[in-house]
């Protein structure tokens, strides 16, 4: 069974092969499949050709090969140990390439369709933003390591989520980098006649033309549709060039492309799924495209067909994940805004105020505007949130959507997060995990008996690889934290100080994470004489901050400017960093080494959040308020807790919620955190602290890996 596009790559992999000495050859094909990126030593080996390249080419494996003198690839192909390295790597993708499908209730015949408008796959291919993304990357592999069979649609954002620089007063600026296609390792998808395979989506007057791009995610192929043609207007080519857009108009016409677009893609593709994953509902536009497939068919074979028949034949293809309570994740858009952009698609349903009535909480209330959230959960047969309590929430959220339905029986279920733990375990831990786990443990990575061997890792190698993942990460940030600050044109003196003032031994706490206002980074500097009395106190710590705001986001780029407000107050330079531009290879090293992740969300808005799971599969520990994911795994033993709720304030007030918190946030960090760090054994270990290592990666290891989500799926959402 191959998916279209298969001969696309083979040609694109042919070419680049043909530029290499003939022991590299086989480096064309794994440049053209991202499972090099979750092979163990994948990255490295493709670093070792050329390391300061390798930087330069953004890890991107086809630039690499591409750009890479002859006489360096030549010294390479006569080096026996790499190229040893390389027909092992080349091995190991061909025989996950050849496995057989399992049999199960998913045939590759009608596969997975999972649909988002973010895939956080690689730090090379910037088609995402957040969490969201990262969830469809990790699902993407994990689907691949599984053997599931799925297929990917989104989106080819030609410039991107944007690049952040933060410069001397703390003010965010954005601005975005072209990433050119023809570099990436991905591949027009071509029909026979050897043209691009190219379909229409009508947005407002225009019928765009949509070309496909096909990358490899392991055995999972993933079509981004791309909309920067010449043959499309100014603004029909605009559409696929920023993710999230500012415009909302140009989001509301990615929507078109992403959901009409989509189904019809995979209709051009010869692929009929057997079910389609809505990841958000930004998708969610396809469901009118579903419908008139549906129509067409039932006219032929029958002759008619009541419009209501129709919808539930609709359903029946479809599932949906929300993932967020956040209103701008659930955007709405009014009447005259959606028949102006999508008036031609509203024709595909029985008519105009049908389809509008669809994305509407009350179907009758013509004022209403259109959600697509709303759309998503009367138009799939299954529903889910992202966690435990995010269930909760999100039936209480739309329980007005299924009215006689009492909250127990609004019919959203969930299914918490996981993350794909090859992707995020590495370096010390890794190895020292890989050392005690026993053969293939990550093929069994969701059970706990799997897991349970960590009790046994003495206490001193477990300290140890977290000492030696520490220093690693103090390293980057020295280095990062400098370029920044030289960048930003601050005093030689503030921008030297991060490499003498970060320590390897100091206890180090990491926040990196979008910076929405709901996650509340600003309870860090909300009581600046703690934070301060922290950093230099006599057993002083160390912070490491990331994140981006969005850039229509004021409020959450003052939050940046009051964090860095405290940055001139002695001992701060060398002991506190904002990295700038977050990304997936900066989360990687955050996670990998931070001693203690902290989570300070608004709750209930934190619908599961993935960094923490990140964070725990290196040794980390998490310091969370009670929501989203860690709601569900704090069991008092295995991290610390921050209980926040809005009802304990009188009016629920979000101002004493926030001071409240905060200063809960720094009684557990001194009275807690920090002296636990410090007690020490006759050997310099950390003995209760080590014991809580222990019991988060046992606890957390196996229920927030990406293996037990998707299995989950498979069993509650994907079989019936
Ligand atoms: C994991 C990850 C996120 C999501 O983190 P949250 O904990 O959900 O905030 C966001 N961005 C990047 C780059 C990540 O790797």
């Amino acid at each position: 069974m191959m998916f279209a596009g298969e001969h696309d790559i083979e040609r694109a992999v042919a070419e680049l092969a043909s530029r290499l000495p003939d022991a590299l050859r086989p480096l064309a094909r794994v440049a053209f499949d991202y499972r090099w990126s979750w092979a163990e030593d994948g990255p490295a080996m493709f670093e070792s050709i050329d390391p300061e390249r390798w930087a330069r080419c953004g890890h991107n494996p086809r630039r690499l090969l591409t750009e890479t003198p002859d006489s360096m690839l030549v010294r390479a192909a006569d080096n026996a140990g790499f190229t040893g390295w390389v027909e092992r790597i080349a091995a190991e993708l061909a025989f996950h390439r050849a496995r057989p499908w399992p049999a199960g209730p998913i045939s590759p015949e009608h596969p997975v369709a999972f649909c988002s408008c973010e895939f956080g796959i690689h730090g090379s291919l910037p088609i995402y933003a957040g969490g969201l993304g990262i969830l469809a990357g990790d699902f993407l592999k994990e689907a691949s390591d599984l053997a599931l069979p799925m297929v990917g649609v989104g989106l080819m954002y030609r410039s991107g989520y944007f690049h952040q620089r933060i410069d001397v007063t703390g003010y965010q600026h954005e601005y975005w980098v072209d990433a050119d296609p023809e570099r990436l390792p991905c591949v027009k998808v071509t029909g026979d006649d050897g043209r691009p395979v190219s379909i229409c989506v009508p947005v407002n007057e225009e019928d765009v033309t949509v070309h496909i791009w096909r990358v490899d995610v392991g055995r999972v192929p993933l079509y981004l549709l791309d909309t920067d043609l010449p043959e499309n207007s100014q603004v029909g080519r605009w559409i696929t060039s920023r993710l999230y857009d500012s415009t909302r108009a140009i989001r509301l016409a990615q929507y078109a492309v992403l959901g009409v677009g989509g189904v019809r893609a995979l209709q051009a593709l010869g692929i009929s799924p057997g079910v389609y994953h809505l990841n958000e509902g930004h998708s969610a536009l396809g469901v009118f495209e579903l419908f008139k497939q549906v129509q067409a068919q039932s006219a032929l074979s029958s002759g008619e067909s009541s419009t209501h028949e129709a919808w539930q034949k609709v359903r029946e293809q479809v599932v949906f994940t929300t993932h967020t309570p956040v209103p701008a994740g659930n955007e709405t858009y009014q009447r005259a805004e959606v028949l102006e952009m999508l008036g031609r698609i509203a024709d595909l349903a029985a008519d105009r105020e049908q389809f509008l009535a669809m994305g509407r909480l009350d179907p009758h209330n013509a004022g209403q505007p259109m959600g697509l959230t709303a759309l998503a959960l009367r138009t799939s047969r299954h529903a889910n949130a992202v966690s435990q309590r995010h269930g909760q929430v999100a039936r209480a959220m739309w329980q007005p959507l299924f009215p006689g339905c009492s909250l127990e029986q609004v019919p959203i279920s969930h299914i918490t997060n996981g993350v794909h733990v090859p992707t995020w375990l590495h370096g010390p831990m890794r190895q020292l995990l890989d050392r005690y786990l026993g053969e293939a443990w990550l093929t069994r990575a969701d059970e706990s008996a799997t897991w349970a061997p960590v009790l046994e890792i003495p206490a001193g190698e477990l300290w140890a690889a977290r000492c030696a993942a520490r220093r690693q990460l103090v390293d980057m940030i020295a280095h990062r934290a400098t370029s920044d600050r030289l960048r930003r044109g601050e005093p030689l003196d503030y921008a030297k100080a991060p490499s003498s003032g970060f320590d390897p031994d100091r206890l180090t706490i990491g926040f990196a994470r979008r910076l929405a206002t709901y996650k509340r980074l600003h309870l860090v500097s909300l009581l600046p004489e703690r934070a301060l009395a922290l950093i230099g106190g006599p057993r002083p710590v160390q912070f490491v901050f990331a994140g981006k705001a969005h850039p229509n986001d004021m409020d959450a780029k003052e939050v940046v400017r009051q964090v860095f407000a405290l940055k001139r107050a002695p001992s701060v330079a060398g002991r506190a960093a904002f990295l700038e531009d977050y990304d997936i290879p900066l989360a990687g090293q955050l996670v990998g080494g931070c001693d203690v992740w902290v989570n300070l969300p608004r709750p209930p808005f934190e619908a599961s959040g993935t960094s923490g799971m990140k964070s725990c599969l290196g040794g980390g520990l998490q310091l969370s308020v009670l929501d989203g994911w860690w709601a569900e795994a704090y069991d008092g033993s295995n991290g610390w807790a921050i209980n926040s709720d809005v009802n304990a304030d009188p009016g629920g007030d979000p101002l004493v919620q926030d001071q409240r918190d905060s200063r809960a946030l720094f009684d557990l960090l001194e009275h807690e955190v920090v002296p636990m760090f410090h007690e020490r054994d006759a050997e310099g270990v950390p003995q209760r602290w080590v014991a809580m290592m222990r019991q988060s990666l046992i606890t957390h290891g196996p229920r927030f890996s990406a293996s037990r989500m998707v299995k989950d799926y498979i069993s509650q959402v994907y079989t019936r």
